[in-house]
């Protein structure tokens, strides 16, 4: 897969990748290779610090 311009996360970078979920150009910097999607879309699939693994606590 050949991608042209630039990582549209940090502008400076070339982009090696253009995120599934949404179109955006990323460098290997921001791309999560092992969830195939950008910095951005990374961050909101993956659970926060500390809250990972989240269960409904019953009380
Ligand atoms: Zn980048
Ligand atoms: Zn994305």
């Amino acid at each position: 897969m050949s991608v042209s311009g630039l990582c549209q996360i940090c502008e400076s970078r070339p982009a090696a990748n253009r995120c599934p979920n949404c179109g955006t150009l990323a460098c290997e910097v921001h791309f999560d290779e092992s969830l195939r999607l950008c910095a951005d879309c990374a961050s909101q699939a993956q659970p926060g610090p500390g809250n990972d693994d989240v269960e409904i606590n019953r009380f």
